[in-house]
Parts: structure tokens; C-alpha cells; sequence
């Protein structure tokens, strides 16, 4: 293996599908109205070295692990930003559904950044392994990546 400190050649994407719901404070268009999508999340990780069975991580790992994250947080979900929470407690009180908050408008770079800098690191923090990147698709044409 020729791997070295900035140029690790391995990268392990695992794709995880949830459906949510947001809107996007002071849109111009139809974008701030409540509305659906099928999300699909592409987390990419790496590691200083492959484990004794030549992995970065196992797949199934980041299944449990993130995709756990995931169905507990965002499927079946609203997420809206810490700005919107009238309207996320009507939800709420009618749903009985913890809405997911953010600090800022819950864009698809916004949501990506999110799990890049704080959740990710948060969950594989023992699993010597580190995420460096997110893609995260809104509709099967639209996605952002944040590395
Ligand atoms: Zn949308």
C-alpha cells in the first residue's frame, strides 16, 4: 500500500435513501412552501489504513451506524430551521413528531455541512475511520457535495 498522510487512495461511499419533509425561509419561489423530498445521502469515509480485512469500514457499518442516525432524525421527518419553529410546534402538536432543527435554512448544503461537521465526526469518532465527504441529492437531478 502507497498511502501517505494527504494522499490516502481509498474512499468508502455508502448511499442511504430517506424521505423528509423542509422549506426554505424567504425563497423567492415555491421553495417556501412545506413540501416532500426522497433524499438520497452518499457519505464518503477514509482511513489512515485499511483494517486486518482491507477495509476502510465495513458498509454494513455505516448502515447501522449513520443509517440508524438517519431513520431516528430525518425519515418521516420535518426539517426546518430554528427560525421556523411556530411553525415546526403546530406540526408538532398535531404529528406528535420531533421536528429536526437547524441553525440555518434547511438546504441541501445546509443538511450536508451538517452531517459532515457535526454528526459524522460525533458518530464514527471511535471507528478510526473519518468522513470527507457528503453528497446529498434532493431529487435524482439536484444534489450538493460538501467536503
Ligand atoms: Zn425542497
Amino acid at each position: 500500500m502507497g498511502g501517505s498522510d494527504d494522499g490516502f487512495e481509498f474512499i468508502c461511499t455508502r448511499r442511504i435513501e430517506f424521505d423528509a419533509a423542509h422549506r426554505i425561509l424567504n425563497h423567492e419561489s415555491k421553495c417556501k412552501m412545506l413540501h416532500g423530498h426522497r433524499y438520497a445521502l452518499e457519505a464518503s469515509f477514509t482511513a489512515k489504513k485499511l483494517d486486518d480485512l482491507g477495509r476502510v469500514i465495513d458498509f454494513g457499518t455505516i448502515r447501522e451506524v449513520l443509517g440508524s442516525w438517519v431513520e431516528e432524525h430525518l425519515d418521516h421527518n420535518t426539517i426546518l430551521s430554528i427560525k421556523d419553529k411556530k411553525l415546526g410546534g403546530k406540526i408538532s402538536s398535531e404529528t406528535g413528531q420531533k421536528i429536526y432543527y437547524l441553525k440555518e435554512n434547511p438546504t441541501a448544503e445546509n443538511i450536508a455541512n451538517h452531517l459532515l461537521k457535526e454528526i459524522c465526526p460525533k458518530l464514527f469518532a471511535k471507528k478510526n475511520v473519518k468522513c470527507v465527504a457528503i453528497k446529498l441529492y434532493e431529487t435524482p437531478n439536484c444534489y450538493v457535495e460538501t467536503k
